[in-house]
């Protein structure tokens, strides 16, 4: 796969870089800038060689089955203007914003950017066609293009006109296509958990949160490489009940307790179960907590996180471990009477820096970034849906496989 180093003789090019800036806005404000700041390594190789950077980018969800009214006050809500701004400041050079996604403003801003200047289009889902990767739209930005790379990790599961669409165009007109630095960076680490090399065991995957169901896939992906699966999170009690055990008012998804069985039957012991569980009367509005075996919660109450036998023996393992794949908290970590298995297991982590260790995204980054565990971790993927896919698609994403 090529990578924004390997890309020569660019000066003066039009590169069309798909960048991942779907930022929190409140108000018109960025509320953290991670993901521009993972941007820039990128950016800065291709202003360095000179070439004139086109970025295309989603904000935020515009639903077109809404009324005309609903998507102008979408698209007004969405609106990329405020990135711009900051991008400017963090490149420190200006960088032009188009607030259009086609047209003769577009290609005139395009025309008149200088080498190593950069330009910010407006929100790629302006477009009705960008999700579905309707080919009208992706010739429009392919055209404007003398080669494309690849950065936002976290849409490269979609194929969109943007991720998708735009590189199959150029790809058969013979143009450059990459991956930029962020892209390759998450490729090795999630590569490295799909491709296990003896090394790296006993690898030992961790899954929480909150439904057995969105993880169907990744968990048979997990079962035939991983040496342990750790199970936490909401999703246990759906393991415990399909055992037999009495989960209280605990969520438990009753379609998936034969899919439970299968998994359990499977792995013939590689997947450990919580021993106990802190359970309270209530989700939010809870008067008593205490801590049960977690095959006998009364009615009434529900399992909200880990207890202290399940930390202990979780901790052992990960502490054993050679390599770490970690997506979904353990329990409730958002209150603070629950976030004590999530703790445990950071720590964890914490005291085994020669292991490979991964944190797949999503609530389980937020968690570690709450908790100040970030850099105990080899990796934090920036995309907690796209590795997923990657993991479940043993290493394989559409808007990776398209630039490869
Ligand atoms: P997910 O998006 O599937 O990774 O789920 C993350 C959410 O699951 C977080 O908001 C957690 O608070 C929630 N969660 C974790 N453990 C539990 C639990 N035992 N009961 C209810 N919610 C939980």
């Amino acid at each position: 796969m090529l990578t924004v180093k390997d890309l020569k003789d660019i000066k003066g090019k039009v590169a069309v870089v798909r960048v991942d800036f779907n930022v929190p806005l409140k108000g018109g404000e960025i509320r953290d800038d991670n993901r521009i700041v993972a941007a820039l390594p990128t950016l800065q190789e291709l202003i360095g060689k000179g070439a004139r950077l086109v970025l295309l980018s989603h904000l935020g969800k515009i639903s077109y089955k809404l009324s005309d009214e609903e998507i102008e006050a979408a698209k007004a809500k969405n609106n990329l203007a405020p990135v711009a701004v900051r991008l400017g400041e963090l490149l420190g050079q200006p960088v032009d914003f188009c607030p259009v996604t086609r047209g003769p403003e577009l290609e005139e801003k395009v025309k008149n950017l200088k080498d190593g200047g950069v330009l910010l289009v407006q929100n790629t889902r302006y477009e009705k066609g960008e999700e579905k990767n309707d080919p009208e739209i992706a010739k429009i930005w392919a055209d404007l293009a003398d080669l494309y790379v690849m950065d936002a990790f976290g849409s490269a599961h979609r194929a969109h006109a943007s991720t998708y669409g735009i590189p199959s165009i150029l790809k058969e007109e013979g143009k450059p296509v990459a991956i930029g630095y962020l892209v390759e960076k998450e490729v090795s680490a999630l590569t490295r958990c799909v491709d296990v090399s003896d090394s790296d065991r006993p690898y030992v995957a961790i899954l929480g949160g909150f439904k057995v169901s969105d993880k169907i896939k990744v968990i048979d992906s997990l079962l035939k490489k991983c040496d342990k699966i750790l199970i936490g999170g909401a999703m246990a009690y759906t393991f415990i009940k399909a055992q037999g055990g009495k989960t209280g008012n605990s969520p438990v998804e009753d379609d998936q307790l034969d899919y439970a069985r299968k998994c359990l039957e499977e792995a013939k012991g590689r997947i450990l179960l919580p021993r106990d569980s802190v359970v309270a009367n209530g989700f939010e509005d809870w008067t008593d907590k205490k801590t049960v075996p977690s095959d006998q919660i009364p009615d009434g109450y529900q399992g909200l996180d880990v207890g202290p036998e399940t930390i202990k023996e979780y901790s052992e393992v990960v502490k054993g471990a050679k390599m770490v794949f970690w997506n979904g908290p353990l329990g409730v970590f958002e209150q603070d009477a629950f976030q004590k298995g999530t703790i445990a297991i950071c720590e964890a982590v914490k005291e085994i820096p020669d292991a490979f260790t991964v944190c797949g995204g999503g609530d389980s980054a937020a968690a570690i970034k709450q908790f100040g565990y970030s850099d105990d971790f080899s990796h934090v993927s920036t995309g907690g849906g796209a590795s997923l896919e990657m993991i479940e698609n043993d290493g394989h994403l559409p808007g990776i496989d398209i630039v490869r």
